[in-house]
C-alpha cells in the first residue's frame, strides 16, 4: 500500500529527492498495520535517522508524533475514529 499522505516520492519534511527511505509511522507491533494502510512516508536520510532531530533521533519525538497525527487525520477523512482505534490501539488527536 502506498502512503496515504504522499503522492510524490520525496521527503515528507523537506521535499528532497535524495537518499530517501520509507518510514512507517507506527512502529513495532503496528509496523505491519502501517504497511497495510499506507501509514508511511518517504524521508531523506537526514530526517529519518541522520541526526538528533531526525524522526528516529533522540530529539525526534515531536516529529514522530506529528507524523502519527497526520496519518490519523488523513485516515479519518474517510474512516471513523473507532476504525482508527481498532487498527492502532490509541488516539493521537
Ligand atoms: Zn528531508
Ligand atoms: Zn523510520
Amino acid at each position: 500500500m502506498k502512503s496515504i499522505l504522499q503522492g510524490q516520492k520525496e521527503c515528507y519534511i523537506c521535499g528532497s529527492r535524495e537518499n530517501l527511505q520509507s518510514h512507517h509511522c507506527f512502529p513495532g507491533k503496528n509496523r505491519k498495520t502501517s504497511e497495510e494502510n499506507g501509514f508511511k512516508v518517504w524521508l531523506c536520510l537526514d530526517h529519518h535517522t541522520g541526526g538528533n532531530y531526525s524522526v528516529h533521533g533522540k530529539d525526534g519525538k515531536m516529529l514522530s508524533l506529528m507524523l502519527k497525527k497526520h496519518c490519523q487525520l488523513k485516515f479519518e477523512e474517510t474512516h471513523t475514529r473507532g476504525e482508527f482505534m481498532s487498527l492502532i490501539g490509541r488516539n493521537y488527536l
